[in-house]
């Protein structure tokens, strides 16, 4: 049987991952739907390659002139609105959530609410909705798989056992770029500088998150809503080789590890054929030329990110979408060459400070302290 996947976020890093995972997989896997936020020259050349007759571009000049440049068979819809229903279309079968942001939001939900798998690359917005999310996933019995290699590593050892019988979980992080650089350096940290990741290569907003932690600071947030741990129950650990993707602690003090090659396209393939584990190209582990892995504790004084969301997880309520929404305006802004590295944190610190949290919070809620987190980090930009 053939299964069809959507791709949301097709020209980003792991779209284009995914693209070259599916075109490995073809005939059992098929391109159903794509989106781009605006590289529609990329795109063109997606629709060609996997011929897809329904794709949705955010940007509405740049779906206009799309339109122009294939043929009329190709369905071509826009804004956040044409993502909702892209997401609905009945030949679809699989949603990969590629889209990095909180623009993921509202298009998961509807592809939550119209039956379809999810494979959820996109962290931010479980960060933000986390309990909603999953609890909407369980009414309509939409699985929701999940393709950060960290929390695809929780998965995976986590296996056929429940999550009471977990003791901890070792969350693991490479360390990012600025892992060895002395506290008064972080002051000069440059663009180019963060850009320079070790062991990974991902988008832009991603690595700069690997740099300050953050990144691991949402994941700590991801892995406690997708498999409802509490936050005393994860433990970070430091593992510059990024071989175990994380490790899953039982109560009668066994450990299962989850090890590959740090590639996406490992966990990516997994999300898409899950249950079953199929062939690629992709070397192993070479464990004999391997002499050893370090692990260390990560360092709060130099990356107050990761503080920032501990707070945001014994929090909870809207704080998680506060953090996330700070966090992603600073993190543009320093993109932008607006604020310095150190900023960025400080900002995010701030806006948490200045929040009223709600528990239990709707949807409404959500979205409302996400703007009002956004316009908060802007106004200190400023
Ligand atoms: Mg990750």
């Amino acid at each position: 049987m053939v299964k069809n996947i959507a791709i949301l976020g097709s020209s980003g890093s792991i779209g284009q991952s995914t693209l070259e995972v599916i075109r490995s997989l073809r005939p059992e896997f098929k391109v159903a739907a794509l989106s781009v936020s605006s590289d529609i020259v990329k795109l063109k050349q997606q629709i060609g390659e996997f011929g897809v007759r329904l794709v949705c571009v955010r940007d509405e000049k740049n779906a206009h002139r799309l339109r122009a440049q294939v043929s009329s068979s190709v369905k071509i819809l826009c804004g956040d609105d044409g993502l909702k229903e892209l997401v609905k279309d009945k030949q679809i079968d699989q949603v990969m959530f590629a889209v990095s942001g909180s623009a993921a939001l509202s298009p998961l939900i509807s592809a939550i609410e119209a039956g379809k798998d999810i494979a959820l690359a996109n962290k931010e917005a479980i960060v933000m909705a986390g309990p909603m999310i999953m609890r909407l996933a369980k009414k309509h019995k939409v699985n929701l798989l999940p393709v950060d290699s960290e929390q695809s590593a929780i998965w995976q050892s986590l296996g056929a056992q429940n999550t009471e019988d977990v003791r901890r979980i070792y969350l693991t992080a490479s360390g990012g770029p600025l892992r060895n650089l002395p506290r008064n350096k972080f002051k000069q940290v440059t663009i180019e500088d963060v850009l320079r990741h070790p062991r990974w290569k991902m988008g832009q907003k991603i690595t700069v998150d690997s740099a300050t932690l953050m990144n691991k600071g949402l994941e700590l947030l991801e892995a406690m809503f997708l498999f409802n741990l509490g936050v005393n129950k994860i433990k970070i650990l430091i593992h510059p080789e990024a071989l175990i993707h994380s490790m899953v602690e039982f109560n009668d003090g066994v450990v299962m590890a989850q090890l590959s090659v740090p590639d996406m396209r490992i966990p990516i393939q997994y999300a898409l054929t899950y249950p079953k584990r199929l062939k690629n190209s992709l070397a192993g582990i070479d464990f004999y030329s391997l002499s050893k892995m370090h692990f260390e504790k990560p360092d709060l004084k130099r990356f107050p990110s990761l503080g920032l969301a501990y707070w945001a997880a014994e929090s909870l309520g809207t704080m998680p979408a506060v953090l996330n929404a700070a966090n992603e305006e600073s993190v543009n802004s320093f993109l932008n060459r607006k604020i310095n590295f150190l900023t960025i944190p400080k900002i995010v610190e701030k806006v948490m400070r200045r929040h009223e949290n709600k528990v239990n919070p709707s949807l409404r809620d959500i979205i409302f302290a996400d703007a009002w987190a956004r316009e908060e980090a802007m106004r200190l930009v400023h």
